[in-house]
């Protein structure tokens, strides 16, 4: 039994039966399609570029391979003791092996005024239509929050031609994750598109008369607006899991293969914080790859597999012309190293701890993902000249690194709860 149809969710399943699982296998959701990837609900489908719907799989699949997929269905209890769910409506299914991928939940502002018509929160794909409609009729749009979500909406709404305010508590986009040089960049790559940014800005309320039509902020500005989307982060859904009595702390508490703390239930993706083997500490990881990766391994560790997930975490993200990825996990570092033309927009930023890398980012450059994922887990220090000289080749200093043994632990101290300070989507 697999309850939240997502990412997760779906690549679980996939997993199960691709292993060879050939017991009763059941995926339950309650939103009214099968699964379906969110990245694209920020960025073409905001835009109205494709109408088409980013399923995980072909609408046969779940039927081909004998999954019964339950759509909008909330689960509203687990009870472990029983083996059994409870459903809206007061049905109960039964299970052996349970995996929860709930997902998260955008944080809302409590705020006067914030249940005023034409404030917007983007999850699912019905936020997203309705966004979008909204932004194809123009006007001013105030998006409150410049983290990733905050940011792409901002994009997508300035290449559509909507006016955009991008409202943020700290100093730059971006800043709790990228730190102040990186950040930096975004707040020019918005500006260069015509974003206003107000920095160090916080809502007191929301006014208007049924709808939203201005934005008062905590030092007593007042800003017009036609409409809202706010993206200040997100929470991990944990209401279900708690019924169970699992343990929580930010998220469903896992180990490295994935289990609660209860037997025979697993989480997997936004929901779970999970031990991570690297880092020697708990993560939570709300992106994309994280879903990808770890329903798999979710679902060989309920066949029994010894398998452990260990992945160095990795996101992207699109605004405008600038593509870009990161991998790895950092809140503090000694100084960030660009490689590239930082003006141009192409170029790769490595974040050094005691000369340590722990994290890298590639904007306008591709296929350099693995090598920085392979740097990091080296441990090894590296020479920043090195980093910093696109004629070094990176496969150059990939391959010193895997001469040498694996470096000690990395700096734990450098990392903290970042997916809740804003690195998440
Ligand atoms: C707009 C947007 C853009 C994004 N862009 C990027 C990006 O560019 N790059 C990137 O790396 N990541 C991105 N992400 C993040 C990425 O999409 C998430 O990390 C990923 O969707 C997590 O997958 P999941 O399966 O854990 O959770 P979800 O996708 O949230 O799926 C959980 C599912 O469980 C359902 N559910 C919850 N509770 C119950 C219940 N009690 N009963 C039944 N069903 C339930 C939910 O409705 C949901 O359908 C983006 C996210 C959003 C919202």
């Amino acid at each position: 039994m697999i309850v939240g149809a997502g990412f997760a969710g779906a690549k679980a399943a996939e997993t199960l039966r691709a292993e060879g699982f050939g017991g009763r296998l059941t995926l339950i959701g309650d939103e009214p399609m099968r699964p379906y990837e969110r990245p694209p609900l920020s960025k073409d489908h905001l835009r109205g570029e494709t109408t088409d719907v980013p399923y995980v799989h072909e609408p046969g699949f779940y039927a081909d391979n004998d999954i019964k997929l339950l759509t909008s269905t909330r689960v509203t209890g687990i009870e472990p003791g029983m083996r059994e769910l409870l459903l809206e409506g007061d049905r109960h299914l039964g299970y052996d092996r349970l995996l929860v991928t709930t997902g998260s939940v955008p944080r809302r502002l409590d705020v006067p005024g914030a249940k005023l018509e034409g404030i917007h929160y983007l999850r699912t794909l019905a936020d997203s239509a309705r966004i979008a409609k909204r932004i194809e009729t123009g006007g001013h749009l105030l998006v409150v929050g410049s983290g990733w979500i905050g940011a792409e909406i901002a994009a997508s709404a300035r290449q559509k031609g909507c006016e955009v305010t991008m409202i943020e508590m700290a100093s730059l986009p971006l800043e709790r994750v990228l730190g102040p040089q990186v950040g930096q960049i975004y707040l020019d790559l918005h500006r260069d598109h015509g974003v206003e940014f107000l920095p160090e800005t916080r809502v007191e309320l929301f006014d208007g008369d049924g709808s939203v039509e201005r934005v008062v902020t905590k030092d007593g500005a007042s800003i017009e607006t036609d409409f809202v989307v706010v993206g200040v982060g997100v929470a991990p859904r944990t209401g279900l899991a708690e019924t169970a009595g699992l343990q929580i702390n930010d998220g469903i508490v896992v180990d490295e293969h994935l289990r609660t703390s209860v037997p025979d239930i697993f989480a997997a993706g936004d929901v779970a914080n999970a031990w991570h083997p690297f880092y020697r500490r708990r993560l939570r990881v709300e992106h994309w790859a994280n879903a990808l990766n770890q329903g798999p391994v979710a679902a060989r560790s309920m066949l029994g597999q010894d398998v452990s997930y260990d992945e160095i975490p990795y996101f992207f993200s699109d605004q405008y012309d600038a593509g870009m990825e990161y991998s790895g996990y950092a809140t503090q570092w000694d100084e960030v190293v660009f490689r590239g033309d930082v003006a141009a927009r192409e170029f790769i930023a490595f974040w050094l701890k005691d000369q340590r890398l722990v994290a890298g980012l590639n904007m306008n450059v591709w296929d350099v993902s693995d090598p920085i994922r392979e740097l990091i887990r080296s441990r090894r220090p590296l020479d920043r000249r090195d980093l910093a000289d696109p004629d070094v080749p990176l496969s150059q200093i990939t391959a010193d690194a895997a001469d040498d043994a694996a470096g000690p632990e990395p700096p734990v101290e450098a990392l903290s709860a970042w997916a809740s300070e804003g690195g998440s989507f």
